[in-house]
């Protein structure tokens, strides 16, 4: 027989998981609905632009892109640097 403490700690402990699963579920449905459905494949435009990251200095290179001038990818919470292209 459980005493009644033990009791009040289990219902708290339910309460609380149904609490942090209710937040979980609404956030992982707004980042689910957040991004634009991808445009297919027929549409995409092969580019070959570089991008730098201002702050800690990350390369990266786009090679498929919705459009020619994409607008730059964010690291570090910050915009890419655009890179003149290099053909190699
Ligand atoms: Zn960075």
């Amino acid at each position: 027989m459980p005493s009644f403490g033990t009791v009040v700690w289990f219902l708290c402990g339910v309460l609380l998981f149904r609490y942090i699963w209710k937040i979980g579920l609404s956030m992982l449905r707004s980042m689910a609905t957040a991004p634009p459905p991808p445009p297919p494949t027929g549409e995409m435009r092969r580019i070959n632009v570089r991008y730098r990251c201002s702050v800690c200095g990350t390369e990266l290179r786009m090679v498929m892109a919705p459009d020619e001038d994409p607008p730059p990818p964010r690291h570090c919470m910050e915009d890419m640097e655009f890179m003149t292209p290099r053909f190699e």
